[in-house]
């Protein structure tokens, strides 16, 4: 009996510990999540579905670079009312923190990194950050930007990875859904295995000498490891937020360009082409379209998607550097 009653008392305890915040509050099922970018809230709609019950918002939108993001009082309102914060991690949003801190926020910050092997910054090309040189190496150790790669997201492999811990989050603040938000995974999850699939085929048709991707910024690190190809940029840096190359550099990297054979270069969605374009120029190579790289194209575009976003990047990808644009 008093075995019983202690075993009850356990039971309960656990259930009043698992209930979260939100579903103590007046309405039962309203949870509002908050997404960093929009690659991410894509991942997020994709799990939670149709369910009406739950509110996503998105702080960096469509086009929109989240390395040089300036928040607004607004992302502050947002996050003071969120249960949950979905963010990339890997000093992706370098902004975050202050933003979070600042809105008095008391969310659930979830990682979507957690559990993926980070890429190392080579940075052989790499020009120095502004002002860098003026810094101690131990400070420059310290830079925020952190010495890891965060565009996780362009090896599908690893929005897989992202998309369970969306889950395992979801499933965790919102159990009365958590056969649906499974479900929902699962069947995204699919998709994203087919869309490998697709780049493992589409890639094979590349002559491996020119599977060389010159972008802007460094953001192509972990389709590169996952694909088979070298990267290469124009700012040098992983992230957008630093000076444009010096004349010097940018000689450098059109000799680069014109050594290596390839026909086409690559703009990005998230910045300017006038830089690509005039590299293209002189180099004598095709700028290729414009690749969604850090954000989502806007609706009605080929990027509105992540599934159709890279897609299109592997297409264009294809066609420009086996010349047949
Ligand atoms: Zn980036």
């Amino acid at each position: 009996m008093r075995s019983r009653l202690l075993w009850l008392m356990i039971v309960l305890m656990l259930v009043i510990s698992a209930v979260p915040a939100a579903a103590q509050e007046e309405h039962e099922h309203d949870l509002h999540v908050v997404v960093t970018y929009s690659i991410l809230g894509d991942f997020v709609r994709n799990v939670v579905g149709d369910d009406d019950h739950i509110e996503v918002t998105v702080l960096v939108g469509a086009d929109g670079d989240a390395h040089t993001y300036e928040p607004t009082p607004s992302d502050a309102e947002a996050l003071l009312e969120a249960d949950v914060q979905f963010e990339n991690g890997l000093m992706f949003e370098s902004w975050l923190n202050d933003l979070y801190q600042a809105s008095g926020s008391e969310a659930l910050r979830v990682v979507a990194a957690l559990g993926i092997v980070p890429l190392e910054f080579e940075g052989e090309h790499g020009h120095e950050h502004e002002g860098e040189a003026e810094h101690s190496e131990e400070e420059a150790h310290d830079h925020e930007h952190g010495e890891f790669d965060p565009h996780i997201w362009h090896d599908p492999n690893n929005a897989i990875i992202m998309v369970e811990n969306v889950r395992d989050a979801l499933m965790t603040l919102d159990p009365d859904h958590a056969a649906m938000f499974q479900a929902n995974a699962a069947a995204y999850i699919a998709e994203l295995e087919t869309l490998d699939a697709f780049i493992r085929e589409q890639v094979a048709t590349i002559p491996e000498a020119q599977r060389i991707l010159f972008t802007n910024h460094d953001t192509f690190g972990y389709f590169a490891s996952q694909y088979g190809f070298i990267v290469d940029s124009a700012l040098g840096s992983l992230s957008t937020e630093v000076a444009d190359p010096s004349a010097g550099e940018v000689a450098e990297l059109i000799t680069e360009i014109q050594e290596s054979g390839v026909p086409a270069i690559f703009a990005e969605n998230i910045a300017g082409t006038d830089l690509m374009q005039q590299i293209a120029d002189n180099a004598g190579v095709i700028l290729a379209p414009t690749l969604y790289t850090d954000a989502l194209g806007a609706e009605g575009t080929p990027g509105a998607t992540y599934l159709e976003m890279v897609r299109y990047n592997v297409t264009t990808i294809v066609e420009a550097l086996t010349g047949s644009m």
